[in-house]
């Protein structure tokens, strides 16, 4: 079963700023997915158009195969959404808030005061419940909203850059909680533009920039990818076709060029003593450019450091 289903999804904000380009993404049942992109990528946008609050220019979307344009209820039943911004009632006592979401979701009583203890025990606010919401620390303040968004028990959790200004030991100690409820069933998607978090939490990984999906593949394929050196040689003598070098990975390029792929294990003095052994020399070499580096650059590039 698919717990996201986005088809060519595409925002144009009435400015005229086109948010988002036509994206695809398809998150399965359980899993624990990353949205990564640098500031101003769309990762916002598009959950508010899952979660219905932006209104989308195409595309369509499916949560747990309901439709948001044809059956938004029930869509909407199944998902549980944590904002980027703070959007509490701060006046609210921190019990009333997740009791009020539950009475949203039509679960009153019993079961209503079951669900509010037990999610505000997990995030560590049962002491807290009478407060006020605007007495609590920003790191509480967002543990409530986890709460609240959990108090129905969607399958599909969201959450928008859901660590950004929160200190390291809140930052595990909600990593540790998101794991625990995804092995317990719950599927998890999350926006961040924090590798070290996508890359802690995340089976899959999407990566967005400008409005486009650039990369959508495992987390491990990405980073073996990542890891992966690619050469550019240019030769003295002309090849017919690509030697075989132990270690590394070659092709010969329409131009004559030849390219090696070199893992993190392998040495270059190795590369041309291989080469050098066949009579292959080498003119020239430079640095294929690693798209997925440029990208992790300009995520790491003007951004905060993580704590
Ligand atoms: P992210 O969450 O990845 O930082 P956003 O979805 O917030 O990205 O923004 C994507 C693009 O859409 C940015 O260029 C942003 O300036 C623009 N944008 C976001 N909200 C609005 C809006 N309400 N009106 C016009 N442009 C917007």
């Amino acid at each position: 079963m698919q717990a996201l289903s986005i088809k060519n999804l595409s925002k144009t904000y009435a400015n005229g700023n086109q948010a988002l380009k036509g994206i695809d993404l398809s998150v399965e049942e359980g899993d624990f997915y990353a949205l990564l992109g640098p500031n101003g990528a769309g990762k916002t946008t598009a959950i508010g158009i899952i979660s219905s609050l932006v209104n989308k220019t195409g595309g369509e979307v499916e949560i747990f195969g309901h439709n948001i344009d044809t059956d938004l209820e029930a869509a909407k039943a199944c998902l549980g959404i944590v904002p980027q911004e703070i959007n509490l009632n701060l006046w609210e006592t921190v019990g009333n808030t997740v009791t009020n979401q539950a009475g949203y979701y039509g679960i009153g009583g019993k079961l209503a005061k079951e669900r509010v203890e037990k999610y505000l025990r997990a995030l560590r606010l049962w002491d807290r419940r009478n407060d006020a919401a605007r007495s609590l620390s920003g790191g509480m303040k967002r543990r409530l909203m986890i709460a609240r968004a959990l108090v129905h028990e969607p399958k599909l959790l969201i959450l928008d850059e859901p660590t950004a200004g929160v200190d390291i030991e809140i930052r595990r100690s909600m990593w540790d909680y998101l794991r625990e409820i995804n092995e317990a069933g719950t599927t998890i998607i999350l926006t961040t533009h924090y590798l070290e978090e996508a890359e802690s939490l995340c089976r899959d990984i999407a990566i967005i920039d400008e409005g486009r999906i650039i990369e959508d593949a495992r987390m491990s394929e990405i980073l073996r990818r990542l890891h992966r050196e690619v050469f550019v040689l240019s030769l003295k003598n002309e090849l017919h076709e690509a030697p075989l070098l132990n270690g590394f990975e070659t092709r010969l390029r329409d131009d004559g060029e030849l390219e090696v792929e070199k893992g993190p294990n392998s040495e270059m003095n190795d590369l041309f003593a291989q080469l050098q052994d066949k009579g292959i020399h080498v003119a020239s070499l430079r640095n294929k450019v690693n798209r997925l580096e440029e990208m992790f650059m300009k995520l790491v590039e003007g951004k905060e450091a993580p704590a």
